[in-house]
């Protein structure tokens, strides 16, 4: 941590958070159908404006993303006939972060028939989303997730099977029932190689242009537009621009703003944050996801967290010592001498509950000196039982890769003895704010899967990003998306319109900019003290100094990075750390935005735990009165203006959530 003194001046009285931000005209989304909820989806459907199919050749779209959000709308918009222009920074679609997803997607299916349904999926996600969702997203992802299961299992994605030849499903947190698809722990991977296999048939096709290694750094705005992107060729470093008559990001989440997360090295802000810079409205930012079962860590050296699928809560046992600061084997403490402390706190859910309320409890448990491993930062999940109800073989069939990779990094035998796991960064439920028809306030700019803010409130459900994402480019965007440009009117536009230039201008600018500094610290050192003011002020637990102090911090590391980062190289070529520190200098403004938002937001719910708005029992405790809305935030500098989604609720009763 930092020992930067906050200078006294930059301190602002406890309740005085106006100072940081200003307040601007409340937001509707006015694409949202009425009527029964059950309908609704179907009714945007049949009310949206169609494309011809000979018109569709004569429209354009880019997509930057190439994860199961991006090839799959990517794939999907090439299929119908559009000219797709697709960019990732990775050498090939396949890399994209996506293929680390582990352990599910969840669909209504009911396979189990254990009383599951939409309305039941639909029920969970908006309770575990801490009544922070609007009720007609949540409803249509939990309608759509059917499909995404028939679509893949027609690609030939692998699910796992059960012995009678149907697909097998498992649980995850913040359910009872089992609907959970998977394809051992690999499951993103499986998903992303049947979505690349169809965005393959495209570029073979010809209907989409694939762009590997090129960052986007700009949007291209015109007459109130999205109109096209600035790219950086990153082998080259050639700045180029590319037009088309709308544009989608799907470019993931922000985890990494806090240097150690589960996320892919080269996740980053940088597509959205640039889009925001442009006046695109970034929804709720301080709705991270702290995933319970990681590794911990395990020193300085670290630039990355692993993570152990939730799946495995299914049948691992999380326990601590009863006694503080115990220091035996995990074989050698008795079993009445263990505190399963999820059982015994929710009896209902036992080691199922959320990862928020998991990842909470196993906080607790280690501040007050029940922890173990080095430095007592850690839980244990332990599989004694489960392998002594299934045996080994069984137990390895259904984990086998997880525990290797486990066995791998620590050097114990989880078969042996219990995994020890610490929560940590790993999904945003955060991103650009976007209406039903997954449109940004800028016309003609869509953002789908972990970038936009999602359908999924102040908590995600495990399994239900992977949904979110093939739910958006399957099934949403390809016909929302059409809705916008039926409406014609699009103007060629190309390199020499001014808002390219401008654009374009503004990006190199900035490159010479961070080449110029030429100074002492590496972009790491100053990405990981933004990481952990990040952890320890905007982490699992907030309070108000803490995040005014953040704030502080924040804004001084920033200045003495402009002043002091050391970017070696030169842009005409492959430069890694040109591209970090671009990336950098975003998280520092996103670090700001989402300590703003943190601060303005003075109740506790989902995965944003205010430490002065918990109930008795130390649970997350909302203030529907005050803070029952998305925040939307304009780009204002140091003062970001602050517009308000109100949020309805006229299927399910906002309640306490209990997983007791
Ligand atoms: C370890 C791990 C395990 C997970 N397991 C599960 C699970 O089991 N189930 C589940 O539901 N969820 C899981 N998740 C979450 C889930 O994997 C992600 O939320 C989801 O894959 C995000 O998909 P996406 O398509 O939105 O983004 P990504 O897969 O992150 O793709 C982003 C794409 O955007 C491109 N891009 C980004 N910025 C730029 C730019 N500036 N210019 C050009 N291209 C850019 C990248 O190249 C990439 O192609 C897991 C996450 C992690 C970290």
């Amino acid at each position: 941590m930092t020992d930067t003194a906050v200078p006294e001046n930059t301190l602002p009285d406890s309740d005085g958070t106006e100072q940081f931000h200003s307040v601007g005209a409340d937001l509707r989304d006015t694409t949202a159908p009425s009527g029964p909820i059950q309908e609704r989806w179907d009714k945007r459907k049949f009310e949206a404006k169609l494309v011809n199919p000979t018109n569709k050749r004569r429209l354009s779209v880019i997509i930057v993303g190439t994860g199961l959000a991006g090839a799959s709308a990517a794939a999907t918009l090439g299929e119908a006939g559009y000219q797709v222009k697709n960019f990732c920074y990775q050498d090939s679609p396949r890399r994209a972060h996506s293929i680390a997803a582990q352990g599910g997607i969840n669909a209504a299916k009911n396979y189990r028939n254990d009383g599951d349904s939409t309305y039941r999926l639909f029920y969970d996600t908006v309770k575990g989303g801490d009544f922070r969702s609007r009720e007609s997203n949540s409803y249509r992802l939990a309608q759509v997730s059917a499909n995404i299961i028939d679509q893949c299992v027609a690609q030939g994605v692998p699910f796992a099977r059960e012995y009678s030849g149907l697909l097998d499903n498992r649980s995850f947190g913040g359910v009872q029932v089992s609907r959970t698809f998977y394809a051992r722990g690999q499951t993103g991977q499986q998903l992303l190689i049947g979505a690349y296999q169809a965005l393959e048939r495209q570029i073979g096709a010809g209907t989409v242009e694939m762009n590997t290694r090129h960052e986007m750094l700009d949007l291209i705005v015109v007459d109130g537009k999205a109109r096209g992107v600035v790219v950086r060729d990153m082998v080259t470093g050639a700045i180029e621009t590319h037009f088309a008559d709308a544009v989608v990001l799907a470019s993931g989440g922000y985890g990494n703003v806090y240097f150690l997360s589960t996320n892919a090295m080269g996740c980053n802000v940088t597509a959205t944050w640039r889009a925001h810079r442009k006046g695109a409205y970034f929804a709720n930012p301080c709705y991270t996801q702290i995933h319970p079962t990681c590794i911990p860590v395990s020193g300085d050296h670290q630039s990355k967290l692993t993570l152990m699928s939730e799946s495995l809560r299914n049948d691992g046992r999380i326990w601590v010592p009863k006694k503080k600061g115990d220091e035996r084997a995990a074989s050698d403490i008795p079993e009445d001498e263990r505190d399963y402390y999820l059982e015994r706190r929710y009896p209902a859910f036992g080691n199922l509950v959320p990862r928020d309320i998991a990842s909470r409890a196993a906080k607790t448990a280690c501040d007050e000196g029940f922890g173990v491993g080095p430095g007592g930062l850690g839980v244990y999940l332990d599989f004694a039982d489960a392998i002594k109800r299934l045996g080994r073989d069984t137990v390895e069939e259904k984990y086998g890769n997880l525990f290797d990779m486990y066995a791998r990094i620590t050097g114990e035998n989880p078969y042996e003895t219990p995994m020890r796991i610490y929560p940590a960064i790993h999904y945003t439920m955060g991103g650009l704010w976007v209406d039903y028809d997954l449109q940004s306030n800028i016309p003609g700019l869509f953002v789908t899967g972990e970038a936009n803010f999602s359908d999924q409130g102040a908590n995600r459900l495990g399994a239900s990003a992977l949904m979110q994402a093939l739910a958006d480019g399957y099934f949403v965007l390809p016909n929302t998306i059409g809705d916008y440009l039926a409406g014609g009117g699009f103007e060629k536009v190309d390199e020499s319109h001014p808002a390219a230039r401008e654009a374009k201008a503004a990006v190199e600018e900035r490159i010479n900019k961070l080449l110029a500094v030429n100074g002492e610290r590496t972009v790491d050192s100053f990405h990981k003290e933004l990481g952990q003011i990040m952890w320890e002020y905007c982490g699992m637990e907030r309070t108000a100094g803490g995040l005014m102090k953040a704030i502080a911090l924040l804004r001084e590391l920033k200045d003495e990075f402009w002043k002091d980062v050391k970017v070696t190289g030169v842009n005409e070529d492959l430069n890694q750390t040109l591209e970090r520190a671009g990336r950098v200098a975003d998280f520092f403004e996103l670090g700001e935005l989402m300590c703003i938002d943190a601060l303005v937001r003075s109740e506790s719910a989902g995965g944003h735990f205010r430490a002065e708005s918990q109930t008795e029992d130390g649970e997350a405790l909302r203030n529907d009165d005050e803070f029952a809305h998305v925040a939307a935030w304009e780009s204002g500098g140091d003062t970001p203006v602050l517009h308000k989604e109100p949020l309805e609720f006229e299927y399910i009763e906002m309640k306490q959530r209990s997983y007791k």
